[in-house]
């Protein structure tokens, strides 16, 4: 294979621009023309990984089928380009740091002095090129978190500018996202913070090959040149990204403007084949052509930021689109939900959702809205935690052991149903620690999960410390609810359903990481066949 291919995608002006969207969206189109890509996001904090992270900080915590605690922006790599990334795929500063230290520590750099200028940026560009040495991939495309004039992205800058100067320039490319801001006032599109911010990248030594504008209205000819000439790019390089009805418009909106083309021209590659783009068009007129409509609650305690459950909320798109129905969701705060009050504000929904999480708060709550879609059977589905709030839920109202709890919440229960898997009990380190990444599943052919699976031998990821108990396996089953799913190995419980329930499914690993555009996750799927045969009813 010939040398891959490098693209850095770095963002200006301001956060928030969309930087993973562009990139997914750009790989995609390559990838639909018949290239290898890949995308990797390297992440200016200092964190190892986001897995300590309170999802109020940077939303979810995505994870990978080799078990890596990552940003969110992976879930849309995957979603997008139906390919599982790995560890490989997200770098923080964090990371750089404990890399070079050890090193240091091992003696690796004896007699020298360790600098940020060439150690950490010597090891930045090791890491850029890591994917690119595997030899798996035509293109690499690396998005750098922050935007351009933080301080701490001035190493990434900085390794960008020497892979820049070391390869062809064919070899490696720079796109820079921006914003231009509307003014209504006067009515149009100004450039200037574009312009300051690519001569804050020329004062790094950086010259993008390409720039995309994200803009509230459409960019004229006359600003597209302007900004070309003053930015020092060929006007084809001025790409309009206009804002879009759903994320998945990106890809279309960027083959409008001809990105892909451009690129490719710039990496000098083959654009003879045009990209193929059908099964995504196809799923964008399921999506966008609903034929039904289900309201789904998602009980959670992040709810105030919905980027807290970004792949749930994605695998309901894509759910929706298969069963061409409109998913309303509605965020519901499990704190704000009791006994009482649960059939007001759960009576209108199709179906339950029970979102993964940690800690106590909103537990009651959870369990609250577990009762009612059980007794008043609604489709319920039990995501991680969701899941040991059903077993909870279950011991308690319906096996009779009231103080029945998880050992997360309550060390002291006499019915620990939920207790700590024990090769945690020794692991006092928060970071990385947890039941991490793909682990295989046994589905018993007798159940919901294998009339959505087809099969009895899955695999899916994990993020988690507690377990269902087994020694409490036979009082479930005499009571009606079943272990459908167990790990083959350790014989953990994976899945739990109530046989008298039009659809009552608890799973302890996280199926939204898998759901993917052109692969809507199967559980997901019948969950909202459930809730629209539920709204039928
Ligand atoms: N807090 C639970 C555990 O650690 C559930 C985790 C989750 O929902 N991801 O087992």
């Amino acid at each position: 294979m010939n040398s891959p291919k490098y693209i850095f995608v770095t963002g200006g002006v301001t956060s928030s621009l969309g930087k993973g969207i562009i990139s997914a969206s750009l790989a995609n189109l390559l990838q639909a023309r018949g290239y290898t890509v890949t995308i990797q996001k390297f992440d200016p904090y200092i964190n190892v990984d986001p897995g300590t992270l309170n999802p109020y900080e940077h939303g979810e915590c995505y994870v990978t089928e080799d078990g890596a605690e990552t940003d969110l922006d992976l879930g849309h790599y995957e979603r997008f380009l139906n390919v599982p990334t790995s560890q490989a795929n997200n770098v923080t500063t964090g990371r750089i740091y404990q890399h070079v230290i050890e090193k240091e520590r091992e003696g690796a750099y004896l007699g020298k002095t360790v600098q940020v200028i060439p150690h950490i940026t010597d090891e930045i560009k090791r890491r850029m090129k890591l994917l690119g040495d595997s030899g798996k991939f035509e293109i690499i495309i690396t998005e750098l978190g922050g935007t351009v004039g933080d301080i701490e992205s001035l190493p990434y800058i900085e390794a960008v500018r020497q892979l820049n100067w070391e390869m062809k320039p064919e070899d490696c490319i720079v796109l820079h996202l921006t914003l231009l801001p509307y003014l209504n006032t006067t009515k149009e599109l100004k450039t200037k913070p574009t312009q300051h911010s690519v001569k804050m990248l020329l004062e790094s030594g950086v010259q993008p090959d390409i720039l995309i504008c994200r803009a509230e209205h459409p960019i004229s000819k006359e600003a597209k040149n302007k900004i070309a000439l003053f930015c020092n790019v060929t006007p084809n390089a001025v790409i309009e990204a206009l804002d879009m009805a759903t994320i998945y418009d990106v890809p279309m909106a960027m083959l409008k403007e001809r990105l892909d083309k451009t690129v490719l021209s710039k990496l000098k590659m083959s654009s003879k084949n045009e990209p193929n783009m059908d099964s995504w068009l196809n799923f964008l007129t399921k999506h966008k052509n609903p034929k039904h409509e289900v309201k789904i609650g998602l009980v959670g305690k992040y709810v105030e930021l919905p980027d807290a459950y970004k792949s749930i909320t994605e695998a309901f798109i894509h759910a929706g689109a298969q069963n061409e129905c409109r998913v309303k969701l509605e965020y519901i705060h499990s704190e704000l939900i009791t006994d009482d009050d649960a059939p007001f504000k759960l009576k209108h929904l199709d179906g339950i959702l029970v979102a993964p999480g940690f800690g106590d708060r909103g537990i009651e709550g959870k369990i609250a809205a577990i009762k009612y879609a059980r007794e008043n059977k609604i489709p319920f589905f039990g995501i991680c935690l969701g899941m040991q709030c059903a077993v909870i839920e279950f011991a308690r109202n319906v096996l009779g052991f009231k103080d029945a709890h998880s050992t997360e919440m309550n060390a002291k229960t006499k019915h620990p149903v939920i207790d700590m898997m024990a090769d945690q009990k020794k692991i006092s380190a928060k970071g990385g620690t947890m039941r991490l990444g793909s682990y295989v599943c046994e589905v018993t052919k007798d159940s919901k999960a294998y009339k959505a699976y087809e099969k009895t031998k899955i695999t899916e990821r994990h993020r988690h410390r507690f377990e269902f108990n087994n020694l409490y396996l036979k009082d479930f089953e005499k009571g009606g609810m079943f272990v459908t799913g167990v790990n083959p190995d350790t014989k953990l419980a994976e899945i739990v359903e109530i046989k008298d329930h039009p659809y009552f499914v608890g799973v302890q690993f996280h199926p939204e990481y898998k759901s993917t555009v052109l692969n809507p996750h199967p559980l997901f799927v019948k969950f909202v066949k459930a809730a629209m045969a539920f709204s039928n009813s």
